[in-house]
């Protein structure tokens, strides 16, 4: 039998390469495509010798052309930390917008099922705790998140239309706080920050009082929950997220511990419009789709320290950013 298609857009990130080798080991043919700004090839190295595997180093914000057949496109590309809205918030906004309106095309044009991933941020500072699916969120669209959450909320609602007004089959993610393997070192969230600041032998930066809470997720949870979701009937956003809700404080102390490290919490400015809670309620998940977490903080953390010690010493130590300033246009 012919393989089954798929094309992961941002593959070369830290949820697109894993999605990869999770549909490889499915069996599909897969296509990664990426534009590498904030991704990395070395996250997929190891694909490149397969048969079912090719990459395309292409932007989707820009007419996306795919030869042959299609039976799933999953919309990964997309920068997705603060820091990085901050640095290249026109890209940020164009690949959630025109990069979904692309993708929603071609699927059309395939005849594929296309999945999104949006977010957690979609709620904004939630005034509610857990946030169901019906909540509609506290956005503030013209703060430094802005950037992010007003495209993740145009393109659930772009997706929302191709279902409706073309009849296409189309899946919402609501990604909440995910870890493991392949974060980036210097994206600048938490827990590459801590264990990144660990390594080195500096304090741990805890932003404003450290009383606001996250709840966090490991990698392979999250990409289970995201093939059930795909290959499930259902066209309405899901939460995919672990609800063990913690403050980022007691969060720094399990990293504290975790390492060993003999340095300390210190405290920094909160940034601006940081959600002061957020966990997911997976009630919706569970029933439809027969998920929920598996893997629990402490064995996640573990995986994920041995991976961020395995990096070579100049990762630890480069601080650098990539730079970022030819592709706010
Ligand atoms: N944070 C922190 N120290 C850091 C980086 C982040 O205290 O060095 C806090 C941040 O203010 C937020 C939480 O950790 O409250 C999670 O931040 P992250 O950027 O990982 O993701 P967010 O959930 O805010 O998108």
């Amino acid at each position: 039998m012919e393989k089954k298609r798929v094309l992961i857009t941002g593959a070369a990130g830290f949820l697109g390469s894993h999605l990869c080798d999770r549909f490889i080991n499915e069996g599909y043919y897969v296509i990664g495509m990426d534009n590498l700004i904030t991704g990395d090839l070395q996250n997929i190295e190891h694909l490149f010798r397969l048969e079912n595997f090719e990459f395309y180093h292409h932007d989707v914000s820009n007419y996306v052309h795919v030869p042959g057949k299609l039976d799933y496109v999953l919309h990964f590309a997309s920068p997705a930390s603060p820091i990085d809205y901050l640095k290249i918030p026109i890209q940020t906004l164009k690949v959630g917008s025109l990069g979904t309106h692309n993708l929603l095309g071609l699927s059309k044009a395939k005849g594929a099922r296309m999945l999104i991933a949006s977010t957690s941020e979609i709620y904004g500072d939630p005034s509610v705790n857990p946030q169901p699916e019906e909540y509609w969120g506290n956005v503030n669209p013209v703060g430094p998140r802005g950037v992010y959450d007003e495209a993740k909320r145009f393109q659930e609602a772009m997706t929302m239309a191709y279902h409706t007004f073309h009849g296409l089959e189309t899946r919402i993610v609501r990604i909440f706080n995910t870890y493991g393997p392949r974060m980036r070192l210097n994206d600048g969230r938490v827990l590459p920050a801590f264990i990144g600041q660990a390594l080195r032998g500096e304090d741990l930066t805890v932003f404003g009082d450290g009383s606001q809470t996250r709840s966090f997720c490991y990698v392979d949870d999250l990409i289970e929950g995201i093939y059930r979701l795909l290959l499930s009937d259902y066209a309405q956003p899901v939460n995919i997220g672990n609800p063990d809700e913690i403050t980022i404080r007691q969060f720094g102390e399990e990293i504290i511990k975790l390492t060993g490290t003999t340095q300390k919490l210190v405290t920094k400015e909160l940034p601006v419009d940081d959600p002061k809670q957020r966990r997911p309620d997976i009630t919706k998940a569970r029933e439809i789709l027969g998920w929920e977490p598996k893997v629990s903080r402490a064995e996640g953390l573990k995986i994920t320290y041995e991976y961020f010690k395995s990096l070579p010493k100049e990762a630890l130590f480069n601080r650098e950013h990539k730079d970022f300033t030819t592709y706010n246009r």
